[in-house]
C-alpha cells in the first residue's frame, strides 16, 4: 500500500505555516510499517485540491487530505472532494446532532455555519472528532480509502491516532521492522568510515544516516521477505552496528539524551546542579523538559556576566583575568561552585564563545569548555562546534549531557570509536 498525503491551506502552500501534519502523519504511518508515496500541498482552491485528489487516486492506493475541513468559506475541500468523487454534498443528521452535543458540553452557542461541516460527501463515513468538531471522514472508492481530517494539527493528530493510522495498517500485508540507534559526539563521515560496507551484508534492508545539531541517528528500515527474514537481518544488522559503533550509542528510538541522563542520575540517586553562561539556561531546560526530572535535577544557574560568576559561584577573580571567562580552569569552576552550592553530588559548567561576535585567534565562535564535577572527579573539555548562535548553543547543551553521561558511567570522555 502506498499512501499520499494531500495538505490543504494557503498558509501552507506560503509558508508562513510549517506543515507539522505532513511530518506527523508520514512518521506515524512509517512506524506503522505503512509506506508514503508522495506529499503534495495545495492552497484552499477547488480546483487545485480537485486537481491534486485525481494525481494522488491515479498513483496510490490510499489517500489522506487535511485542512479545510472548517465551517468558513475558504474551507472548500468537502466540496472539492465530492465534485471529484462525483458524490454530492449531503446533510448528515448524526453529525448534526454530534455537533450540537458539543456545543451543549462546551456551554456556548456556535454560530450555525458550524452546521455546515455536517454536509458530507454521499457515502462518506464521518469518525467523530474527540477534540473539536470537525469529523474525519472515509470515502472508499473503488477500493481506496480516502481520508479527510482537519487541519488543526491537535486535532488532526488525534483523529489519525485513533482511525487512520491502525485502518491503514490493518490493511497493509508487508512486514516490515526498522530500528534507530542514536549516536552523539560523532561526525556522519567518522560513521560512515567505521560501518563501510556493512549494509550490503543486508539483504531487503537500507541504512539511513540522520544528522541533527544532537548528533546522527542511524536507522535500519527491512523492507522485503517475509517476516522470519526480516526479523533476522534485522537482528544482525543491529549487533554489526552496536559492534562497530556502539560506543557513541546512547539510546535507541526515539528516547532522547535528557531522558538517558535522567534514568541514569535517578537510578543512581545523583542529584545534578547546572551553571551555565553561553547556554543561558538551556541545558537547565533540557534537563527539566523530563517530566519527573526534580527526582534528580536541583538548580540551574544562570551566571552571564563575570559579576555573578564571582559573585554567586566563587569563580576566582584572578582566573577570569589571566585566563578569560571562556576557559578550563572558569568552566571548572563553574561546575565545582554549582555543586557546592547546591549541596549536591554532580555539577556542570558551560562556558563558550556562541557568537556571531566575539570570538579571538585563540577562541574562535564555537569555542566552548564544558565541566562535571562529581565526587569520583573533575573534568574538563575544550570543544569548537560549528553553525549559527543558536546551533552552537544546541550542541553544547547536547555535549553537556553526553558528558554528565560518561561522566557517570565512568566511560572516555571524548567520544571515540577506536577499539
Ligand atoms: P477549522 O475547523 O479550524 O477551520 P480546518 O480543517 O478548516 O479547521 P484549516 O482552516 O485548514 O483547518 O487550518 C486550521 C489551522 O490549522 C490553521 O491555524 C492552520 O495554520 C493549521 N494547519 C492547517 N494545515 C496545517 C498543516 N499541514 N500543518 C500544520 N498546521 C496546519
Ligand atoms: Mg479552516
Amino acid at each position: 500500500v502506498q499512501v499520499e498525503i494531500i495538505t490543504i491551506g494557503y498558509e501552507v502552500l506560503s509558508g508562513r505555516t510549517l506543515d507539522s501534519n505532513s511530518a506527523f502523519l508520514a512518521r506515524a504511518l512509517e512506524e506503522a510499517s505503512v509506506q508514503v508515496g508522495w506529499h503534495a500541498t495545495v492552497g484552499d482552491a477547488p480546483e487545485r485540491i480537485a486537481e491534486a485528489l485525481r494525481h494522488a487516486l491515479a498513483r496510490a492506493d490510499a489517500v489522506i487530505l487535511t485542512g479545510g475541513l472548517g465551517p468558513t468559506p475558504d474551507d472548500v475541500t468537502r466540496k472539492a472532494v465530492a465534485t471529484v468523487l462525483k458524490r454530492p454534498l449531503q446533510l448528515d443528521e448524526e453529525v448534526v446532532a454530534s455537533i450540537r452535543e458539543r456545543a451543549k458540553k462546551i456551554g456556548r452557542k456556535l454560530p450555525a455555519s458550524v452546521e455546515t461541516q455536517a454536509l458530507i460527501p454521499r457515502g462518506a463515513q464521518a469518525m467523530p472528532n474527540p477534540v473539536g468538531t470537525a469529523p474525519a471522514l472515509l470515502i472508499i472508492q473503488d477500493d481506496k480509502p480516502i481520508f479527510m481530517l482537519p487541519g488543526v494539527p491537535h486535532e488532526m493528530e488525534a483523529l489519525a491516532t485513533q482511525y487512520v493510522v491502525p485502518y491503514l495498517r490493518e490493511r497493509t500485508g508487508r512486514h516490515v521492522r526498522s530500528f534507530t540507534l542514536r549516536t552523539a559526539g560523532v561526525f556522519e563521515s567518522q560513521l560512515h568510515e567505521k560501518i563501510a560496507k556493512l549494509p550490503q551484508g543486508w539483504p531487503g534492508a537500507s541504512l539511513a544516516y540522520l544528522p541533527s545539531f544532537q548528533g546522527v541517528d542511524l536507522r535500519v528500515t527491512v523492507a522485503s521477505g517475509d517476516g522470519e527474514h526480516v526479523h533476522q537481518v534485522a537482528t544482525k544488522a543491529r549487533q554489526q552496528l552496536l559492534e562497530r559503533v556502539g560506543s557513541v550509542v546512547y539510546a535507541e528510538g526515539t528516547t532522547s539524551m535528557e531522558e538517558v541522563v535522567g534514568e541514569l542520575l535517578a537510578g543512581r540517586g545523583l542529584k545534578i546542579a547546572t551553571a551555565e553562561s553561553c547556554t543561558g539556561g538551556l541545558l537547565a531546560k533540557r534537563f527539566t523538559d523530563v517530566a519527573g526530572s526534580s527526582r534528580y535535577f536541583e538548580r540551574g544557574f544562570v551566571t552571564y556576566s563575570n559579576e555573578s560568576k564571582l559573585a554567586e559561584l566563587g569563580v576566582e577573580a584572578a582566573d577570569l583575568k589571566a585566563h578569560g571567562a571562556v576557559s578550563a580552569p572558569v568552566a571548572e569552576q563553574l561546575a565545582r561552585g554549582a555543586r557546592e552550592q547546591a549541596g549536591v553530588e554532580i555539577g556542570v559548567g558551560i562556558t563558550g564563545v556562541a557568537g556571531p561576535e566575539g570570538g579571538t585567534p585563540e577562541k574562535p565562535v564555537g569555542t566552548v569548555f564544558i565541566s562535571v564535577a562529581s565526587p569520583g572527579g573533575e573534568s574538563v573539555r575544550r570543544f569548537r562546534f560549528t553553525g549559527s548562535r543558536a546551533i552552537v548553543r544546541e550542541r553544547s547543551a547536547q555535549a553537556a549531557l553526553d558528558l554528565v553521561r560518561r561522566h557517570v558511567l565512568g566511560l572516555p570522555l571524548d567520544p571515540t570509536l577506536d577499539g
